[in-house]
């Protein structure tokens, strides 16, 4: 039974194109030593149209009821996911390359594999997202979008116990950190070897472009310093904001001031969230100029 989602998991990769039909018996070969297997038989069956959500949760099924993973809950499971997804990968450097040679051709074709990328990797979870409501309500001030946001996981109570116990790290020091990738994760941080992230220039400066896990809305992205540094509203914010869209002209970019009373969740890191999306706002008609 596991041998057939062995092969689904790296059919998938090569699917998607994660993986090289030369990678095949590597790739294979890592998620043994995952699961803790020392044999194979590959399946003579073909697959095509994987479901990877399916294959992810028969796998980690498997794994707990081999005592590979100690828990059942969404943390365990999510960490354990991340780190068969993992063994699908390019490493960052090829992933930067990548971007970069398409980049040469124009902006839109470096963002389109990189997103598309991101999705495939599972580091977006598409069998969440796909999960969250959104709809347009007309309202007399105009139309306005309403997403009610499911796929940021619910804490399991098994995790939010030991994340009260667990050890204060300060490694990485927090989830927008370049430290982040790669990392394996914790009950209390999430695994992000699946992650990958684009070096850029911004005000001189180097920053890291990504996109949201979450995606709240297209090509929802995310742009920060590389340096672990608070956000502050300054002078300088302007040309960062600027350096982006020159770099990026078919994207937005923008962000919460820097205060926790209108929503600013990570004041503690300087960043910028940005996308290929037209907010309400932005379609509004200007009713007075100042
Ligand atoms: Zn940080």
């Amino acid at each position: 039974m596991i041998n057939r989602y062995i092969k689904k998991l790296v059919s998938y990769g090569i699917e998607t194109g994660l993986l090289k039909t030369e990678d095949k018996i590597y790739a294979t070969n890592q998620l043994l030593e995952i699961l803790r297997l020392n044999e194979y038989e590959e399946p003579e069956k073909e697959y095509t149209d994987i479901d990877l959500e399916e294959v992810l949760k028969a796998i980690c099924n498997y794994a707990f009821e081999q005592k590979i993973i100690d828990d059942n809950g969404t943390a365990t499971r999510d960490l354990f996911e991340t780190k068969l997804m993992n063994v699908l990968l390019p490493r960052p450097s090829e992933v930067i390359h990548k971007f970069q040679t398409c980049y040469k051709d124009s902006p839109k074709k470096a963002t389109d594999y990189f997103y598309q990328f991101s999705q495939d990797s599972n580091y977006i979870r598409r069998y969440r997202v796909s999960k969250d409501i959104k709809w347009v309500a007309n309202t007399r001030y105009g139309d306005l979008d309403i997403t009610i946001n499911l796929s940021k996981p619910e804490k399991d109570p098994k995790a939010i116990a030991a994340a009260k116990n667990a050890k204060q790290g300060g490694y990485p020091k927090c989830l927008l950190c370049k430290e982040n990738e790669g990392y394996a994760g914790r009950i209390n941080h999430p695994a992000r070897q699946n992650h990958r992230i684009i070096p850029i220039q911004i005000n001189n400066s180097q920053w890291g472009f990504q996109y949201s896990p979450y995606v709240y809305y297209n090509e929802h992205c995310i742009i920060f310093n590389g340096e672990h540094i608070p956000m502050k509203v300054e002078k300088t914010t302007f040309k960062k904001l600027f350096d982006f869209i020159k770099l990026f002209p078919h994207y937005f970019i923008g962000s919460n001031a820097d205060l926790p009373i209108v929503g600013g969740s990570i004041l503690s890191h300087d960043h910028f969230q940005g996308g290929n999306y037209e907010f309400a706002m932005a379609k509004a008609p200007m009713e007075q100029y100042y």
